[in-house]
């Protein structure tokens, strides 16, 4: 989700939840595109999920605005990062990722640049808990529209969004068509010494 900041991105997560939560998917089929991911970057994903979910559930006292707005104290925050890979086929490869530059954080929103980064498949974001009126996690588990509208116009191959720790929604584009949810396979990462994708002679 790479959008300019603007008052209107504060308040699409309110939108998104009025309107239809997403569209009936069909299922891939076996044929269909394939994202693997490095199980390292996978991790690394899953370590910064957890760093800016922190505190998600600190923010009883305070109203759904200054929840939003997240200037009252420091708790949960989106995280954008920019994918870096392959794309073979309907094979995308994602070897790792880095930061996007000039990351605005929110609560509910993400801006950033992924310009000039090499390799560049796609995007991911996090997707925060939020916390209910019980102060129990609220954990939206998809692609949101805007999210979905935001890579439509995109020139990228894959996004992604990281809801939990390990836990993905996935979303790719191929031509014209757009391909949500799309599969993610971790890939494990090489041993050491051996070259990954060559089966091990044994000795
Ligand atoms: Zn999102």
């Amino acid at each position: 989700m790479i959008f300019r900041p603007s008052l209107a991105l504060i308040f699409w997560p309110l939108l998104a939840l009025v309107a239809a939560r997403g569209t009936p998917l069909s299922p891939n089929g076996s044929n269909g595109p394939v994202i693997t991911l490095a199980s390292s970057a996978r991790d690394s994903m899953g370590a910064v999920f957890t760093r800016f979910n922190e505190h998600w559930d600190q923010l009883a006292d305070l109203n759904t605005m200054e929840r939003m707005l997240g200037t009252i104290r420091p708790t949960q925050r989106e995280y954008l990062g920019c994918l870096q890979g392959a794309v073979t086929g309907d094979t995308i490869r994602i070897e790792g990722w880095v930061p996007a530059a000039d990351m605005k954080q929110l609560q509910m929103a993400v801006t950033g640049s992924c310009d000039s980064v090499a390799g560049l498949v796609g995007t991911w974001h996090t997707h925060p808990y939020r916390a209910d009126l019980q102060n129990l996690p609220v954990k939206e588990r998809r692609l949101s529209r805007q999210d979905l509208e935001t890579f439509t116009a995109s020139p990228y191959r894959v996004t992604m969004i990281m809801w939990d720790v390990d836990s993905l929604d996935a979303a790719v584009r191929r031509g014209p068509e757009l391909i949500h949810p799309a599969p993610v396979v971790i890939r494990p990462q090489p041993t050491p010494g051996s070259s990954e994708g060559i089966p091990r002679r044994p000795r």
